[in-house]
């Protein structure tokens, strides 16, 4: 059985029935002319095999990447299996400016619209035209435009409507020329009329300080995601924890970090078994170095359940947990 241990950021030691790298349509095509139960993967870097998956484990490794420049902007077609992090980069050597707030993100181009990736202001919707995508029950090639993406808060039509359905095989970039830099972010704010480069170098230096690496501590990133509450709730919480952090979304709605909730229970550093909550990021999930799935889903259901108690709030994970038969919720 090969081993899925090496292919997520988690680093558990679950294995799967078979694994098929593919590199091109074709590849993909005959992969699954040979399966019929398989789960998806780009880079594992949001997915936790919880268990040995009773099934196929696809690894896309589309390459390739090509560039078109017209007056106002930088137009990027980036195959599915690049590397996000190497991607951001390529840009900005190029001097094509925007994505540098995206720097390190962990993964592969093809999943970065599925959650609309984001971070330090800055959601990679901003930059997608479009997306292209293997329509799996008919196998065509089909171009999704921007606006009918549904792109939101790491959300987007892929994880609904085309959910299961699709395989994205290249994301379209548009990287307008007139490059404004955003520095409304936590630490970004202090820099002092930044460049692109100033902003990858900065994002890389707070990332690197506040989060572990996978490849030292495996962890998939923010386990929950930043719940987002009505005015009502947050003003009732907030008459009893008058410090609470919160960034308004529109007019009914607040989010709240997920990290200030669990750090307010006293998760910090809480351990089960070899799975623990991050000392210096609360939100994040490591495994010490033989975490098993079951350990990961006690500690999660913890912080659930004592989160939910306490502040009326029902987190959900970011990160995709896939057991014996697939996806699972908490
Ligand atoms: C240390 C760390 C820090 C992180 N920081 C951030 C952050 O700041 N912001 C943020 O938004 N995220 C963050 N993440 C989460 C993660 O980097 C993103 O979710 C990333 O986009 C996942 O890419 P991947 O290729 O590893 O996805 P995978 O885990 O391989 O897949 C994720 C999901 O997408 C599906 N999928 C993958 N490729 C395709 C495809 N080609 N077609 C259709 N479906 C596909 C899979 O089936 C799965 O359901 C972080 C993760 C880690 C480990």
């Amino acid at each position: 059985m090969p081993g899925l241990r090496s292919y997520h950021s988690f680093h558990l030691s679950s294995n799967c029935d078979s694994l098929l790298v593919f590199e091109d349509v074709e590849q993909l095509q005959s992969a699954l002319d040979n399966t019929s139960h398989y789960y998806l993967l780009g880079e594992g870097s949001n997915t936790l095999f919880t268990e040995d998956f009773t099934g196929t484990v696809l690894v896309n490794r589309i390459k390739g990447i090509s560039t078109t420049v017209t007056e106002s902007a930088v137009c990027l077609q980036v195959g599915a299996g690049e590397n996000w992090h190497e991607l951001v980069t390529f840009a900005l050597k190029q001097g094509y400016h925007g994505l540098e707030n995206l720097a390190l993100i962990p993964g592969s181009v093809g999943a970065c619209p599925i959650q609309n990736i984001g971070a330090y202001g800055v959601e990679v919707a901003n930059f997608i035209e479009s997306v292209d995508y293997i329509d799996l029950a008919t196998f065509t090639q089909k171009r999704i435009a921007h606006d009918q993406c549904q792109f939101g808060y790491r959300d987007s039509i892929f994880k609904h409507t085309l959910a299961g359905k699709v395989v994205i095989t290249q994301v379209n970039f548009k990287l307008p020329k007139n490059y404004k830099p955003v520095t409304t972010y936590g630490e970004l704010a202090v820099l002092n009329q930044p460049n692109a480069q100033d902003i990858y170098n900065e994002v890389i230096r707070v990332r690197r300080k506040k989060l572990p690496d996978p490849a030292v501590l495996g962890n998939a990133g923010s386990f929950f995601k930043n719940p987002v509450i009505g005015l009502e709730q947050y003003q009732k919480l907030l008459s009893i924890h008058a410090e609470m952090p919160a960034y308004k979304v529109d007019k009914h709605h607040m989010k709240i970090p997920a990290a200030w909730l669990i750090d307010k229970l006293g998760f910090k550093g809480r351990t089960v078994g070899e799975v623990r909550c991050h000392p210096t990021q609360p939100l994040v999930l490591t495994n010490l170095g033989h975490a098993s799935g079951e350990q990961v889903i006690q500690l999660a259901r913890q912080i659930i359940d004592s989160v939910e108690q306490q502040f009326a709030i029902t987190l959900e994970p970011e990160v995709r947990l896939v057991a014996k038969h697939g996806l699972i919720t908490l």
